[in-house]
């Protein structure tokens, strides 16, 4: 398999791309972590992870269980969010707050801390690298408090809607 430009950590849903092999990458990535890590890529948690890998889409808990029931998984809401959990845990999954949905990470052998890109119109969303967004925020100083954890999620419109908007 080639490798493609892996720093391209870019905002896929906006552009096109060869999702054949970004799909396979993907899968072969969570298989080679969940082994490095003695973890037990199980059935369900392989196929929630695929379902949100599949078309870059965020979706919320209860289209992830329809998902999962059309696969013919039996999941409970306790179940499937035990899974997200994991799934979030290990970094291949985050959580778009501003859309109450999940998402499957673009860019997760590396530790970071993500930046959405939301389109309002289409609730199509992106993560971008850091680098790419150009925010380069300052670190907040709050004293006697360690962050752990930040999401930026950037709500806006995407191209193809303005365009559509103008004419
Ligand atoms: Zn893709
Ligand atoms: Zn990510
Ligand atoms: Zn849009």
């Amino acid at each position: 398999m080639k490798k493609k430009k892996k720093n391209e950590n870019s905002s896929k849903i906006f552009e096109y791309h060869d999702h054949g092999a970004c799909f396979g990458d993907a899968i072969t990535q969570i298989e080679d972590y969940f082994i490095q890590k003695k973890l037990q890529l199980t059935p369900l948690r392989r196929k929630v992870f695929e379902i949100l890998i599949e078309d870059h889409k965020p979706l919320g808990a209860y289209d992830i269980l329809d998902k999962l029931g059309e696969a013919g998984f039996s999941s409970s809401p306790p179940i499937a969010y035990r899974v997200l959990d994991f799934l979030i845990e290990h970094g291949f999954v985050h959580k778009v707050q501003g859309l109450n949905a999940f998402i499957a990470c673009s860019n997760p052998k590396h530790s970071h801390f993500p930046t959405f890109v939301i389109c309002r119109k289409c609730e199509k969303v992106a993560e971008v690298s850091e680098e790419k967004s150009g925010l380069n925020l300052p670190s907040p100083r709050i004293t006697n408090f360690k962050i752990e954890k930040t999401t930026i999620e950037l709500t806006g419109i995407c191209s193809t809607c303005e365009n559509a908007e103008i004419r």
